[in-house]
């Protein structure tokens, strides 16, 4: 049975960058067995409707603005899958849209995790239109790919807060680690209700990079093991953490 991982992907600079948070991720892929197919929820695919993408060839996206050319001139194109595609749809019960393509909350991990860009690659959109217990049904409906070999990615931040961002900032605000630390207390005690149900906070002013964290969750399983990644707040109201549910 496959991994399920939830990455605080931060900024798309990371894609470039050879630092801490980075390195955790190339590790990552040491740990788990190679995938026949990854499927990817980002932060930065949001629809009304859930929809998955089924192109063989899905376009690079460079969904993200006024950053150094460099990060315009990376490269990551992996292939899609029509086969897991066409088995997700049938899944969750959900329609093809193929005028998205493979963001920056997912190709600045796998970059680091899967640098041949040789694994397909699937993303699953996110209905912001849904509450909390919807995203994490659809993250349940996803488990039984974890038999077939695939990799379920949530790409998001846990504190996500860019208007209050602080770029000389090491570490993050009190309230940053408060709220990093109430979800870290409730996933290790497989509270998953205790999450759906966390505090009013400035970490979630929406719910865009939190909302994969629920996919994952609902893709877990009470008997996975449970691996805390890159636990870290940054430039104030930013967090880093991740988990890795594994057998
Ligand atoms: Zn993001």
């Amino acid at each position: 049975m496959m991994p399920v991982l939830f990455v605080g992907h931060g900024s798309p600079m990371n894609a470039l960058e050879d630092n801490q948070f980075t390195k955790t991720w190339r590790k990552l892929s040491d740990q788990i067995a190679i995938p026949k197919c990854i499927v990817c929820v980002s932060a930065h695919w949001l629809t009304n409707g859930t929809f998955t993408s089924d192109e063989e060839k899905p376009e690079q996206i460079y969904d993200m603005y006024g950053f150094p050319q460099p990060l315009y001139d990376l490269k990551y194109q992996p292939p899609g899958s029509k086969f897991y595609a066409g088995k997700i749809q049938k899944e969750l019960g959900i329609e093809v849209q193929n005028d998205w393509g493979i963001d920056h909350g997912t190709w600045s991990v796998l970059k680091h995790m899967y640098p041949q860009a040789d694994i397909p690659v699937v993303q699953v959109s996110i209905d912001m239109s849904k509450p909390y217990h919807e995203h994490y049904a659809i993250g349940q409906k996803l488990r039984n790919l974890r038999d077939e070999g695939v990799l379920i990615i949530g790409s998001g931040n846990i504190v996500h807060n860019l208007r209050l961002v602080d770029w000389k900032r090491e570490g993050g605000f009190h309230w940053a680690h408060e709220f990093d630390q109430y979800i870290k207390e409730c996933i290790l005690r497989t509270d998953h209700k205790g999450v759906m149900e966390h505090p009013m906070s400035p970490a979630v002013p929406t719910t865009d990079h939190f909302l994969p964290l629920l996919y994952v969750l609902g893709a877990s399983n009470i008997i996975d093991k449970i691996e805390v990644i890159n636990e870290a707040c940054i430039m104030g109201s930013l967090s880093m953490t991740g988990y890795l549910f594994y057998r």
